[in-house]
This record gives C-alpha cells, structure tokens and sequence, in this order.
C-alpha cells in the first residue's frame, strides 16, 4: 500500500481538523501493519507535508539517539565503581570539558546539520526511497544496514587516515583530537568540513546504493543512522568491559579500538572494524608499534644478508 493510499483512507477517515490520537485511530483500522508502520504512517498523514516530516523525523532522531546514547557515558563517568573499566582511567573528563564539548556538538547540529536536512525529501523521492507503509522484510533491512557499515567503516578508513596528513590535520581533523582520552559525547565534536566529510560515509552511501539499486527504504536509513550513532559514541566512551561486543565478535572495533587512536594520536583509523588497520598495518599502539618494528628489522636483517 502507498502512502498516498494510506493517507487518502486515513484522511477519508478522519474529520477535518484530526489530532494525532484520531489519526492514528484512523490508521490502526488500515489491516496488516504492524505498530511501528501503524505510528510511521499516523505521522506522515498528520504532518501533512513530506518534505518538512522527514526533516523533523531526522532531526529528532539525531538529537534523541546522540545525546540519549551519550547520557549514560556521562553517569558512568562520575560513577566511581566504573572507573576500574575506564581504559586511560587517569583521565576523566571534567564536567567543564564534558560542557564545552556538548556547547560545541549542539552548535554544530544546529548550524550545519539543520540547513541541508530540508533537502534530505526531495533527494529522496528523486532516487526512489521509499517511505510508504508497510515496511521491507527484516531480512533486507538487517542485509542493507550490513552491507552500509562495511561500506561506511571503508570511507571512514581512507578518509581518516588523509585527515592525518599535514595540513588536514593541522586545520581540520586537530579539532577532533582535542580529547586524548575520549567521551562519549566527543563522538561529533569535530571541524565542520571533517562532519561534512565523514558525514558523507553515513548519508551518503545510503543514497549512492539507493541511486544504483532503487531499493531502499527511511525506515532501513533511520535503523542504519541510530547504530552508526551508537557505534560511534560508544567507541568514545572510553570504557573497556568484559562484556564488550569486540570480544564476542572479533571483528568488531569498539572502544579498545578508537581510545587508542586517540591516546596516540596515530593508527586505528577505521570506524566500526578492525581488518583495514590489520591488512594495511595501520595498528596503533604499543603492542602494534613493537610488531611493525620487529618486521622492518627482520627486513632489514634480510636485506643485509644478502
Ligand atoms: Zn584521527
Ligand atoms: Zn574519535
């Protein structure tokens, strides 16, 4: 069923001046939708404008997960059973440097995150993402937000890394490194060009798959936007636990990963994987630096034997 469907049967429905609860009365007597499709659906027909609902839809939804996943990090700093887990448990973040650093995340959302959302429908609609009722299987979503991390964690790679050379660093991506031992909500604060650039890999590749397959639906970008948010505040928090998913699944970078690349400034320049830092020998570390260092003398020794 299209939305246009949907909403001309919910409209049909509806009195003139609905509220959102008689919308979604409406909507709830539409067969075969589950909850969320049922609540997605109410939205769009009560907002009655495409363009300016998924702006806000997005919007909020950024706002909501960041900070909403950022909270619990902050508890967890000023509580000191935790702080055996804090990995540079040397350096906890003082609530002024966890204040400057929310002043300059909201700053950043507001001034360049808010202006280019609007365009966000339009684009949309122009390739074909969906945002009808009801939704693809969970199959397609679980495969798409899938393939969407492996892309983004290859983007992030390469880019993070140029971001590390010479003038890059020194005039954008510096701005990221204030914090050598990282916070949850330090994830965002970074030079605007740097949002924009490593931004691309989480919006953009959604829409360039979109544009080459014509399958995608908002709902699979708002799933696919809510855990690369959580990937990448969690990577920042800082702790180490026992429970942590790298240990489950190895593949996996998390916090143990990105601290290091903090604290020293160089290596570990992927987002959500460890493989492109592990093929390409990119490790940060000690550990890593020690085995780098017995290669090229082992190379070294070769080459004189010869
Ligand atoms: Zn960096
Ligand atoms: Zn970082």
């Amino acid at each position: 069923m299209t939305s246009r469907v949907f909403a001309d049967k919910a409209i049909n429905l509806l009195s003139q001046s609905g509220s959102f609860s008689q919308t979604y009365q409406a909507v709830k007597a539409v067969p075969g939708l589950n909850f969320v499709e049922q609540l997605w659906a109410s939205y769009y027909v009560y907002m009655g404008n495409d363009i300016f609902a998924t702006g806000l839809l997005f919007f909020c939804l950024h706002e909501f997960m960041y900070f909403g996943r950022s909270l619990p990090w902050y508890i967890i700093d000023r509580t000191p059973f935790f702080q055996k887990y804090k990995i540079q448990n040397t350096k906890l973040p003082s609530n002024k440097e966890q204040w400057e650093c929310l002043k300059s995340v909201l700053i950043s959302h507001f001034l360049v995150e808010a202006f280019p959302i609007w365009f966000f429908h339009p684009v949309c609609e122009k390739i074909g993402i969906s945002f009808e009722v009801p939704f693809p299987s969970w199959q397609t979503i679980c495969l798409q937000v899938s393939l969407f991390f492996l892309l983004e964690d290859a983007w992030h790679y390469w880019f993070h890394r140029g971001l590390h050379y010479g003038s890059f660093y020194r005039y954008i991506h510096k701005q990221h490194h204030r914090y050598a031992a990282p916070f949850g909500l330090a994830a965002e604060y970074a030079h605007p060009i740097e949002v924009m650039l490593l931004g691309f890999g989480t919006v953009g590749i959604p829409i360039m798959w979109c544009y080459f397959t014509r399958n995608l639906h908002l709902f699979t970008i708002c799933i696919w936007i809510t855990l690369r948010l959580f990937q990448a505040v969690d990577a920042h928090s800082g702790y180490e636990f026992p429970v942590s998913l790298h240990h489950f699944f190895p593949l996996w970078a998390g916090a143990d990963h990105h601290d290091e690349h903090h604290h020293h400034f160089i290596g570990n320049y992927a987002s959500s994987f460890r493989m492109w830092d592990f093929i390409l020998d990119t490790e940060a570390g000690a550990t890593a630096k020690q085995s780098r260092e017995a290669k090229s003398k082992a190379k070294a020794e070769k080459h004189v034997k010869k």
